[in-house]
Order: C-alpha cells, then sequence, then structure tokens
C-alpha cells in the first residue's frame, strides 16, 4: 500500500470510526432523553371517583393526575368554577372534549352556523383556561345532510379549518382532529390522516391527536404517532383495547408500549388522557390503571 492509498484508507476509517462513535453517543443521549420524558396523565370529567369536582380533584391531585379534560358543553360558564377549583393545585386543564352543536361539514347552512357559533364560544372559553385545544370530529357517520366524501369537500374543510385555527391562535388555544374508526366518522379514521388536514389547513392553531380506542383502525401505534410527528400531535386519549373501559380490565388486550415509545421518541410534552368506562370499583381500577400505565412508560 503506498502512502497516498494507505492514509485515504486510514482517513475513510478514522470518519467511519467518528460516525459509529457519534452513532453510540447519541443513541446513549437518545436513550437518556427519551428516560426522561414525563407521562402527564389526564383524566376527564367523569374518571375520577367523588361526588363533586373538588372531591375528584383531591382523588387525581393524590395519584399524581396532572391534567383535567372538561366537556365543552357550557364551558363559557365554567371559566370561574374550574380556575378557583385548579388554584393552588398541580393540575391544568388538558384538552376540551367536543361540546358544541351541529357540526363543520353540515349542507344545513342553519346546523353550519350553529357550529360556527356554539365552536368559538368553547375556544374562546378554552383559551382563557389555558387548555392545549379544543376536540372536533368534522362529522359522524350518522350526522346528516353531510358534504359528498370528495375532495371539493377536503378542499372545504381545510379551508374552514384554517379560519378556526387562526381564530383558536387569537385565543391562545388550538382546535384538536380527532380521528376515529370506520364505524363512527369514515371521513378521518388514522392519525395520519388528520395530520395531513392539519398540515394542509396550514393554520398552527389545527392540530391532531390519537385515541388508543380508535386506533385499532391503525396498523401500528408507533407509526401513527410518528406519522403526526411533534409538529401536529397535540393529545391523547386512552382507554382500555377490548371494551373501552379502563386500561387494564382487558388484561392482556391493554398494551400501549409501541405507541408510548413513539411518544418518548417525540418528546411529546402534551397530555394522556381517560377516556373511557370503568367495570369494577372505580377507585381500585383507576389506581391500578395508572401505575400500569406508568410500568408501560417505562419499558418503552
Ligand atoms: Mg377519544
Amino acid at each position: 500500500m503506498d502512502r497516498k492509498s494507505f492514509l485515504k484508507t486510514s482517513l475513510a476509517g478514522a470518519a467511519a470510526f467518528a460516525a459509529a462513535s457519534t452513532g453510540l453517543l447519541s443513541c446513549a443521549s437518545d436513550k437518556k432523553k427519551t428516560c426522561s420524558v414525563p407521562l402527564n396523565l389526564s383524566f376527564q370529567e367523569g374518571i375520577a371517583p367523588g361526588e363533586n369536582l373538588s372531591q375528584k380533584l383531591d382523588f387525581m391531585e393524590e395519584l399524581g393526575i396532572v391534567g383535567f379534560e372538561p366537556g365543552g358543553g357550557n364551558l363559557a360558564s365554567r371559566v370561574d368554577e374550574i380556575r378557583q377549583a385548579l388554584s393552588g393545585r398541580n393540575i391544568k386543564v388538558s384538552a376540551i372534549c367536543a361540546g358544541f352543536k351541529g357540526f363543520i361539514l353540515s349542507e344545513d347552512p342553519a346546523t353550519k352556523a350553529l357550529f360556527d357559533t356554539t365552536m368559538r364560544e368553547i375556544v374562546r372559553a378554552a383559551g382563557e383556561l389555558g387548555s392545549t385545544g379544543v376536540i372536533m370530529v368534522p362529522a359522524f357517520n350518522w350526522q346528516n345532510p353531510c358534504m359528498p366524501h370528495n375532495i371539493h369537500t377536503r378542499d372545504y374543510l381545510c379551508n374552514e379549518l384554517h379560519q378556526l385555527g387562526e381564530f383558536a391562535l387569537s385565543c391562545g388555544t388550538a382546535v384538536i382532529l380527532e380521528p376515529l374508526n370506520r364505524n363512527e366518522a369514515f371521513y378521518m379514521r388514522l392519525v395520519s390522516d388528520a395530520a395531513a388536514i392539519c398540515r394542509d389547513s396550514n393554520s398552527k392553531g389545527v392540530r391532531c391527536m390519537g385515541d388508543f380506542w380508535h386506533m385499532q383502525e391503525e396498523t401500528s401505534d408507533y407509526a401513527a404517532f410518528m406519522s403526526a410527528g411533534k409538529e401536529y400531535l397535540r393529545h391523547v386519549h386512552i382507554a382500555s383495547r377490548g371494551r373501552r373501559i379502563m386500561p387494564g380490565e382487558d388484561g392482556e388486550k391493554d398494551c400501549y408500549i409501541d405507541g408510548f415509545r413513539a411518544l418518548k421518541e417525540l418528546e411529546y410534552e402534551h397530555f394522556i388522557s381517560f377516556e373511557c368506562g370503568c367495570e369494577g370499583d372505580r377507585a381500585q381500577a383507576v389506581k391500578t390503571a395508572v401505575d400500569l400505565l406508568r410500568s408501560q412508560w417505562e419499558q418503552a
């Protein structure tokens, strides 16, 4: 080997070694990073036992739950009540669950107008509460008359969402699209569908979420969350995966590790919120569910 080709080989080797070392280093630091991603659990209002909001929040606080997801119905009239109930606690409002009337893809002008008015009222209240966003579905299968499922409707939806998203931004919050499953909302079934609509709506006030229950439509929980990425993913719902009850009540089926791994890699900083029923004793089932999710988050 002459000096020139020796140098070439050595340099290539050194470069390869450097690249490999950097890879090792970044692997190690990635692992460290994902280990430190906090699991921010949130409850909808019906999850914790308790006779009133204050008792529910006491129970949540003791369990280390940091988010509260109220329904959007009458939210404007509850802003003071919710603020006072959360004052001095380590619990924030997470997302707001729907609660508007009408729907955005209605062909009936009165129904569409009802959506516009009631949704904006909720969005305004959500902003006052510092919420991450108001959850919405463009159209359930049972909602009629609905615009036809075609490319013009998609353009219309993106345009409408742009305006709504900009309004939400001006209120300090967002609208969050929730993909369901084909039995409930044929229009938007996959997290990636919702994320693409966010992108095409071209407003930072339009974001999306994934619901582990509806995500039975997905081929991979990991890929579903990754497809939305940190940019578009704003909220997550969780339930048991067989009967939509408390996580853990469906036994082996209730594995969330694949999805959690994506959330940790994304350094997802928003909430994972319980939206589910309960079969057993509520207080016990909720505690068991929280332990299960913390353990799976560790494993992810
Ligand atoms: Mg949901």
